[in-house]
C-alpha cells in the first residue's frame, strides 16, 4: 500500500511467515465475508501454534516477525491487563490506542478492571501495508491472551459449562467516532448460553445477553444495517414485532422465551438479507470482530473524519479484548458513566448516571431514563422538575442511595483516577452483583467556565504546577467567557443563521438605521440595529445598539471589525434576509419583521431568534483573574489593544492590556458635527481652505487624544494617521448632499462634481494611507499636531505619555523619509512651543508586501513596525476581503485553502513576509519594535505564529485581550527553552 509514507521500525514490511493468517481482501466491500471465512484456517493455525508454545507466554514476551532479510526479531503485537498488572501503560497510547492504554494503567494502579489484552496499533498498519494480512504470531499470540484471561476469570472461552464472553472494542490514538461500535458478550452459541445461564442462575440474563450480542455483531460485523435513511434499524423492528405479539411495551418484560425466538429469528434474518451464516464458533466470532475492528479504521466515515482533523491514516486503531462483567444480571447490577467533577462548571463532586440491570451503552441509547449517581444531584433533578422527594427516592433515587457500598468504591477510584492522572476523568463503568468495575477513563472535555475553574482548583490542590494549569485552558474557549450568553433553559424561536462575525447575545427591538439606533438608545429602549451592510457612518449607532445584524458581508467586514471593536454581539451575512429600509420592514422566508419588533441574536453561533430570548450575563470570577496571572507570569510577548476611544481603551485595560496596538484616527472624524468639517476639508479646491478646515479639526481630535493617553497612562499607544480614502467621508445619496449643500452654503451641483471626481475603481488600492499624507501633507501635519499637543499638555500635568505615531500604507522608503521629516518637524516645533519634551516614536504599517520585502530598507525610517495583517493578507493572496465571501467558503470546503486568511495568518504566504520583514527589519535596525494590529492579533494560531517569529506585541480588539495573553503564554510554554 502506498497510503504511508513514514519507514516503521518494529514490523517488518511485508515479512514472509510460516503458519501466517492470510487473510487477504481483495476489495474493502468484501472484507467482512472475506476475514469470516478465512477465520477458520486462522484458527487452525493459532490452536497448533498455541499449543507448541505452552509455557512460552509468547503473548507476554512478545512474538517473532522475520524481517525481509531474514533476521528474526521480536515484536510485541499484544499487550496483557489484569490481575493487578499491564505490559502497557498510559503512555502508550499511540501503541495501544487511548482506550487501550488506559485500560492498562488502571490495571497496574490495582483498580479491578476486568482482564484482557490489546493488539497494538502496529498490527492494524501491517494489516494495511500486507495486502490485509495479519503479521506472524498473531493468531498464537491471541490464543495464549485468551488462555491468560481464562485462567485469571477462572472460565473458558468456548466451554459449554462455563463460558468466558469478552466484548472487543475499537480504539485510536485520537478518540474517533466513526470506528467500529464495541460488541459485547462475544463467545456466545446455543451451547455455550445454556452454561452461562446455569452458572448465573439465570436464564432471562442469559439470553438478554445473547440476544444483544447477536444484535451487535450482526450489525456491526455482517453488516445488516437499515437499507435506507428511513428504514428503522431491522434488529429493532424485529423486536417490535415481538412486543406486540406479546402484548408488552419495554424490553424487560419480554421472558427468556421470547429473547430466545429472537436470538434464532436474529439469525436467520441476517441470512435473507446478507447471505451470511451467524458463526457459532467463538473463535471464528473473535476473529470476526478483530477484523472488523481494522476494517472500520478505513471506512469511509472514519476517513472523513481524519482528513477533517487532521489524523494521519498511518497511525492505525488498536483492537481491545476483555473479560465481560455483567450490569445485566439483576437488580444488583448496573452500567453507568461519571465525571469525577462537573464539566459544565467545575464543581468538584462526582458527576454522572447509571442505570440498574443494564448493559453497555444503555445509558445513552435513551431506552430508560438514567438515575443520578449522587443523591445531591438527584435531589437537585427532583427539585427542578417538581418531582416530591418521596416520588424521587421511590422511581429515580442515586446510586449513593441503592448501592451505598459501590458508590463509596466508585468515588474512592474517582479520586485516586484524578489525583493519578492529576486531571479531570470521564470514565465507564458497571457494577455487577455490587462489585464496581472500571471499563474506562480519559480525560474528560469540559466547558470553559469549568476548565477554568478545574485548573486552578488543581493548583490548590498541588496536583498541578500554575504552567500546567495555562496550558489546560484553550485561550479561544475563553471567549464564550467573556460575552453575554443566550439562557440555555429559555424557549427559542429560530428565524434565520448568518455568520458568527462577534460573540455573545443581544436582544432589542429591530431598527433599520443608525440614528434609530440613537434615539432609541436615548429614551432608554434595546435595539438590534439591521443593516443590508454597515459603513463608517453607523458607528453612533453601532455603539448605539445592543446588537448587529447585517445582510452581507464576511467575518471581515465592517460590521465583523467593528462588532468585535466594540465587543457587541454580531451576525452577518444572513442572506436568508430581505431588508427594506422603505417599508422598514425584513423579510425572512414567510414572515415579516417589522420596526420596532424584538428580536435576539447569537453572535457566537449566527442564529437570530424572533422574540426576547434572556440572556445571562458573564461573570470573570477570582479563578479567571487568577489563571490569567500565572499566564502572565509565563508569556513573553505583550499584549496589546486596538481602541479608537477613551472607552474603548479604558474597556481595553480592564482587559489587561499593555498598550494600544492601534489607534485609528478616522473614527473621531465621524463623531458628532466633525463629520461636517472633514467634509469642508475634503472638499476645499486649496491647501488653504484646507487648512482652515483642518484647523477646526484640531481641538476636537486633541481632545480624543488627551483622553486615550490619559487612560493609558503612559503605556504605549500607536496612533495610525489618516488612512481610508477621502471619498468615504463624503455623502452618498443626492439627498445628503442637497442637505450638506445647504449646510455649507455650496451648490450641490459642485457637491455631486466633487464627489465623482474622488469615486476610485479600487479604492484600496487607491488614494489612501500615507498617499494622503504626501499629496496632502496638511492633514498628517494637523493630526501630529494634534498627537503632540495632547502628549505636551499631559506631560505638563505630570501624566505620563508614550505616542508612536504610525504611517500608514509604506511601500516605498522615500514614502515614509518625506512623511516622517514633516512629522519630526511638527513634534519638535510643538514641543519647542509648549517648551516640553515627551518621548515619542515614528514608525510605520507593513500592509504593502513590497514593504515586506524591503523591509531592511524602511528600516532605516522606522522606529518600529506593525503588520497590518488584513491589508498585507488582502494584498498577498490579491483577494478582496471584502468580496471573498462569494468564493472563499468554496475554496475552504474544496481544501483549496486551509481556512479563512483573513481570521488566521497564512503562515507560509502571508507569514513569510511577515517572518522576513521582522529579520530584515532587525538586520537594520536591531532594536526594531515588532508587532501586529491586524484582526488575526486576537487569533489564537497566529499568537503563536507571531511569537515564532519574535514580534514583541500583538494587539486586537479589547474583547479579545485575555486571548490573547492566554494564547501568548501557550506559545511561551511551546516555545524551546
Ligand atoms: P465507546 O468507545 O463507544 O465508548 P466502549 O468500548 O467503551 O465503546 O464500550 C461501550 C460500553 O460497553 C462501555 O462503556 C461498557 O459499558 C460496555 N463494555 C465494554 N466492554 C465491556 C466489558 N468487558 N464488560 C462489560 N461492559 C463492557
Ligand atoms: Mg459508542
Ligand atoms: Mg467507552
Amino acid at each position: 500500500m502506498t497510503r504511508r509514507t513514514k519507514t516503521r521500525k518494529r514490523l517488518p514490511s511485508k515479512a514472509k511467515r510460516k503458519g501466517a493468517t492470510p487473510v487477504k481482501r481483495s476489495s474493502a466491500v468484501a472484507k467482512r465475508a472475506t476475514v469470516v471465512t478465512t477465520r477458520k484456517r486462522a484458527r487452525g493455525a493459532g490452536l497448533r501454534a498455541a499449543g507448541k508454545a505452552g509455557t512460552r507466554k509468547p503473548a507476554r514476551r512478545g512474538v517473532a516477525v522475520r524481517a525481509g532479510a531474514g533476521a528474526t526479531r521480536a515484536v510485541k503485537l499484544i499487550y496483557a491487563f489484569g490481575g493487578g498488572r499491564a505490559d502497557g501503560s498510559a503512555k502508550m497510547k499511540n501503541l495501544l490506542g487511548g482506550k487501550g492504554a488506559n485500560l492498562a494503567e488502571m490495571a497496574s494502579l490495582g483498580l479491578p478492571v476486568p482482564p484482557g489484552f490489546t493488539i497494538s496499533t502496529e498490527v492494524c498498519t501491517y494489516f494495511y501495508d500486507n495486502g490485509n494480512r495479519y503479521p506472524a504470531g498473531l493468531v498464537e499470540g491471541v490464543r495464549a491472551a485468551v488462555a491468560k484471561v481464562e485462567q485469571l476469570v477462572g472460565r473458558g472461552f468456548g466451554d459449554p459449562a462455563n463460558p468466558l464472553l469478552v466484548s472487543v472494542r475499537s480504539g485510536a490514538r485520537a478518540s474517533m467516532p466513526g470506528m467500529m461500535d464495541t460488541i459485547l458478550n462475544l463467545g456466545l452459541n446455543d451451547t455455550t448460553v445454556a452454561g452461562l445461564a446455569r452458572a448465573a442462575g439465570n436464564d432471562r440474563f442469559a439470553y438478554d445477553s445473547y440476544r444483544r450480542f447477536v444484535q451487535m455483531y450482526g450489525d456491526v460485523v455482517l453488516d445488516l444495517k437499515p437499507a435506507s435513511k428511513t428504514e428503522i434499524d431491522p434488529f429493532e423492528a424485529v423486536i417490535e414485532a415481538k412486543k406486540r405479539a406479546r402484548g408488552v411495551e419495554l424490553d424487560l418484560q419480554l421472558t427468556s422465551g421470547d429473547l430466545k425466538e429472537l436470538v434464532a429469528e436474529f439469525k436467520d434474518l441476517v441470512l435473507r438479507r446478507t447471505g451470511k451464516t451467524f458463526p457459532d464458533d467463538p473463535w471464528e466470532q473473535l476473529w470476526g470482530a478483530i477484523g472488523a475492528v481494522f476494517g472500520s479504521w478505513m471506512n469511509q466515515r472514519a476517513i472523513t473524519y481524519r482528513k477533517l482533523y487532521n489524523i494521519p491514516s498511518d497511525w492505525g486503531t488498536a483492537v481491545n479484548v476483555q473479560a465481560m462483567v455483567f450490569g445485566n444480571l439483576g437488580d444488583d447490577c448496573a452500567t453507568g458513566v461519571a465525571f469525577t467533577r462537573d464539566p459544565g462548571n467545575g464543581t468538584k463532586q462526582l458527576y454522572g448516571e447509571f442505570l440498574v440491570n443494564a448493559q453497555g451503552e444503555d445509558v445513552v441509547a435513551g431506552i430508560r431514563t438514567p438515575q443520578k449517581i449522587t443523591l445531591a444531584a438527584s435531589r437537585a433533578v427532583a427539585q427542578s422538575q417538581g418531582t416530591s422527594e418521596a416520588q424521587r427516592a421511590a422511581k429515580s433515587p442515586a446510586l449513593e442511595e441503592v448501592m451505598p457500598a459501590a458508590f463509596k468504591e466508585l468515588r474512592k477510584t474517582a479520586e485516586k483516577l484524578e489525583r493519578h492522572y492529576k486531571d479531570v476523568q470521564d470514565i465507564e463503568f458497571t457494577i455487577e452483583r455490587g462489585r464496581l468495575y472500571m471499563l474506562q477513563t480519559r480525560n474528560g472535555k469540559r466547558t470553559a467556565q469549568a476548565a477554568v475553574k478545574i485548573a486552578v482548583d488543581l493548583v490548590r490542590e498541588r496536583l498541578i504546577d500554575r504552567r500546567t494549569a495555562v496550558s489546560r485552558v484553550e485561550p479561544a474557549s475563553l471567549d464564550s467567557l467573556l460575552h453575554p450568553r443566550l439562557d440555555a433553559r429559555a424557549a427559542k424561536d429560530l428565524i434565520a443563521k448568518g455568520l458568527a462575525a462577534s460573540p455573545g447575545a443581544a436582544a432589542g427591538e429591530v431598527v433599520f438605521s443608525a440614528d434609530d439606533a440613537e434615539q432609541a438608545r436615548e429614551k432608554g429602549r434595546r435595539t438590534i440595529l439591521v443593516r443590508i451592510e454597515t459603513s463608517p457612518e453607523d458607528i453612533h449607532g453601532m455603539h448605539a445598539a445592543e446588537g448587529i445584524l447585517t445582510q452581507r458581508g464576511g467575518a471581515t467586514s465592517h460590521a465583523a471589525v467593528v462588532g468585535r471593536g466594540m465587543g457587541k454581539p454580531c451576525v452577518v451575512g444572513c442572506g436568508a434576509l430581505a431588508i427594506d429600509y422603505h417599508l422598514g420592514t425584513m423579510r425572512v422566508g414567510e414572515r415579516i419583521v417589522r420596526a420596532g419588533d424584538p428580536i435576539t441574536i447569537d453572535g457566537a453561533t449566527g442564529e437570530v431568534f424572533a422574540g426576547i430570548v434572556p440572556t445571562v450575563e458573564p461573570e470573570l470570577s477570582g479563578d479567571f483573574e487568577k489563571l490569567m496571572s500565572w499566564a502572565d507570569e509565563v508569556r513573553r510577548m505583550k499584549v496589546r489593544a486596538n481602541a479608537d476611544t477613551p472607552h474603548d481603551a479604558t474597556v481595553a485595560r480592564r482587559f489587561g492590556a499593555e498598550g494600544i496596538g492601534l489607534c485609528r484616527t478616522e473614527h473621531m472624524f465621524f463623531e458628532g458635527d466633525r463629520i461636517d468639517a472633514v467634509r469642508e476639508m475634503i472638499l476645499a479646491d486649496t491647501t488653504e481652505g484646507r487648512r482652515r478646515a483642518l484647523g477646526k479639526i484640531l481641538p476636537m481630535q486633541k481632545q480624543d487624544f488627551i483622553g486615550i493617553f490619559r487612560a493609558m497612562a503612559g503605556l504605549p499607544v500607536t496612533v495610525r494617521l489618516l488612512d481610508p480614502p477621502l471619498h468615504e467621508f463624503l455623502p452618498h445619496t443626492d439627498q445628503e448632499i442637497e442637505a450638506l449643500a445647504v449646510k455649507i452654503g455650496v451648490s450641490a451641483e459642485h457637491l455631486r462634481q466633487k464627489r465623482d471626481s474622488l469615486r476610485e475603481l479600487n479604492p484600496m488600492l487607491g488614494h489612501r494611507g500615507c498617499r494622503l499624507g504626501v499629496t496632502y501633507p496638511e492633514i498628517y501635519e494637523i493630526q501630529v499636531r494634534a498627537i503632540m499637543e495632547a502628549a505636551c499638555e499631559l506631560t505638563r500635568e505630570r501624566v505620563k505619555v508614550n505616542p508612536e505615531i504610525m504611517i500608514p500604507l509604506v511601500g516605498v522608503k522615500k514614502e515614509l523619509a518625506l512623511l516622517r521629516e514633516l512629522t519630526l518637524q511638527v513634534a519638535e516645533a510643538v514641543m519647542r512651543d509648549y517648551q516640553t519634551k515627551v518621548p515619542y516614536s515614528i514608525g510605520t504599517m507593513i500592509e504593502v508586501p513590497r514593504a515586506a520585502i524591503v523591509a531592511r530598507e524602511i528600516a532605516e525610517e522606522a522606529e518600529f513596525f506593525s503588520f497590518g495583517t488584513n491589508d498585507l493578507t488582502q494584498m498577498t493572496l490579491g483577494l478582496s476581503r471584502d468580496d471573498a465571501g462569494m468564493f472563499l467558503p468554496v475554496y475552504v470546503d474544496k481544501g483549496v485553502l486551509p481556512g479563512d486568511p483573513f481570521v488566521s495568518v497564512d503562515q507560509s504566504g502571508v507569514g513569510f513576509l511577515m517572518r522576513h520583514a521582522v529579520a530584515e527589519g532587525r538586520a537594520s535596525r536591531s532594536r526594531l519594535k515588532c508587532g501586529i494590529c491586524g484582526e488575526h492579533g486576537g487569533d489564537p494560531a497566529s499568537v503563536i505564529f507571531c511569537d515564532q517569529i519574535g514580534l514583541d506585541y500583538v494587539s486586537c480588539s479589547p474583547y479579545r485581550v485575555p486571548i490573547a495573553r492566554l494564547a501568548a503564554a501557550h506559545a511561551s510554554l511551546a516555545a524551546p527553552a
